[in-house]
């Protein structure tokens, strides 16, 4: 069996165990893949097997890969940290929801963009429930305030919250960052904002899918445990332009 199909089959078994130790049901938790540094063809794999949720961390990536991708039936999210510069080409590729709003200028500067293209847009605020200086995200604190901010502009549809755990770290301290999305995410609820729904929680990925899953995940962003480790370190993703 193909490499990608068994990792596929592997991700299934531990999100529908998860779930099960979890009381929740596996219809209610989307697998999206992580395709940064991953070739056409072997997304085409997953794609072709039914998997067809994916999602880049850079408009040139996503960029490269389009007509290669286009023929076959999938849905693209966005969940890498997005540069103002970037807004226009990005929303050339049929991007259903972008994860990793976390700044109001971004924010306005979509709205704008979306608004003389007459679109809409999906997205997830993403927030920095680790605390690391390194990650992207607004802070804990000031999730409510943005969402409220950002629910003003009628384009952008916020659904719900993305986060990236602790990494390699005791599953305790993973946990938490996870507890703390969803006690936002509840937080927001509760505030009532006129044109906001949180639904989503984008949040686990290869290494603790099953936390994530427990603390009530209903996006797995999945990639090194499908397609392998990639060449790259995480850090020219996540952190590029903070030292
Ligand atoms: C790469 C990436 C993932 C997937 O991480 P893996 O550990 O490879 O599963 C999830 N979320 C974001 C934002 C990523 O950049």
């Amino acid at each position: 069996m193909n490499e990608i199909l068994h990792n596929l089959s592997l991700i299934k078994e531990r999100i529908s165990k998860a779930c099960n130790e979890s009381n929740r049901n596996p219809s209610d938790v989307k697998l999206l893949l992580a395709t940064k540094t991953v070739s056409s063809e072997r997304i085409k794999t997953a794609l072709n097997a039914g998997y067809t949720l994916i999602a880049e961390n850079k408009v040139q990536e996503l960029k490269e890969k389009f007509a290669a991708l286009e023929a076959v039936p999938h849905t693209n999210h966005f969940i890498g940290h997005l540069q103002t510069n970037k807004i226009k080409d990005l929303l050339k590729y049929n991007i259903a929801c972008i994860h990793s709003l976390d700044r109001f200028d971004l924010a306005e500067k979509l709205h704008q963009r979306l608004q003389f293209e007459n679109k809409t847009l999906d997205v997830l605020i993403q927030v920095n429930t680790s605390f690391e200086e390194s990650k992207f995200g607004v802070s804990p604190d000031h999730a409510l305030a943005i969402v409220k901010q950002i629910a003003q502009l009628g384009t952008l549809k916020v659904r719900g919250l993305m986060t990236i755990g602790l990494l390699s770290a005791e599953a305790h301290n993973v946990r938490r960052c996870f507890r703390l999305l969803k006690d936002i995410q509840q937080q927001i609820i509760a505030s009532k904002i006129p044109n906001v729904e949180m639904k989503e929680l984008s949040m686990g990925m290869s290494n603790d899918l099953e936390i994530a899953i427990a603390e009530g995940a209903t996006i797995l962003r999945i990639g090194t445990a499908v397609f392998g480790k990639r060449i790259y370190p995480d850090s020219y993703y996540w952190n590029e332009d903070k030292g």
